[in-house]
């Protein structure tokens, strides 16, 4: 049998791309922290008592995070390694579908929102509305939003990747953290891909 290009889906390359241009020429950026117990004999550093780690995915043709990626930590016969992986339930939706964009409101309690005011206003507003989703896998523009008793209403214009729109309806619906009204919503076209390769057209 003649073989075939290994791009079906379920393949590394498939989901191992930027999900707006498709280009692999991903970079990882890794903010590390960690503390080490300090040996007070020898004055060594080592092991690490405690450390965070998080990674963000870049693509670096358009330069935009990658949600539809993680990078997972490794240990293996004492040496460590990391690898990219899919999210599951996130990256075929993302690679592909095309952008939408809502114009929504979502009410939460106004405790689900640390600040509403300030430099960080945006950010806090996206998360109350959304969590992660919010801020790290949508484009989110909180337009204003309105105190009503102890409940603040976010009004927003989100920008999702989908591939219909009754996915991006159910995606935007599974993030709220409040009750979500959805105002319009509109197919965008795709951007450009970065390089045309094997499986595009
Ligand atoms: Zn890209």
């Amino acid at each position: 049998m003649e073989g075939s290009a290994p791009d079906s889906v379920g393949t590394v390359s498939s989901w191992l791309r930027c999900y707006r241009c498709w280009s692999t020429n991903l970079e990882a950026q890794i903010h590390y922290e960690g503390v080490l117990k300090i040996d007070a004999t020898t004055g060594e550093a080592a092991d690490p008592v405690d450390e965070v780690q998080e990674a963000v995915i870049q693509c670096l043709d358009c330069l935009h995070d990658q949600p539809h990626l993680s990078l997972t930590l490794y240990e293996e016969d004492g040496r460590r390694f990391s690898r990219v992986e899919a999210v599951e339930d996130r990256w075929e939706r993302m690679v592909a579908g095309t952008p939408w964009v809502a114009s929504c409101t979502v009410t939460v309690d106004s405790d689900q929102v640390e600040t509403c005011s300030g430099p960080e206003a945006a950010d806090s507003l996206a998360f109350g509305a959304f969590g992660d989703h919010g801020t790290r896998e949508f484009f989110t523009h909180v337009r204003f939003h309105k105190h009503d008793s102890d409940q603040i209403v976010i009004h927003m214009l989100v920008e999702l990747y989908a591939r219909s729109a009754e996915e991006a309806t159910e995606v935007l619906e599974g993030a709220a953290r409040g009750p979500l009204s959805i105002t319009s919503l509109a197919e965008e076209s795709r951007p450009p891909a970065a390089t045309l390769d094997d499986d595009a057209h």
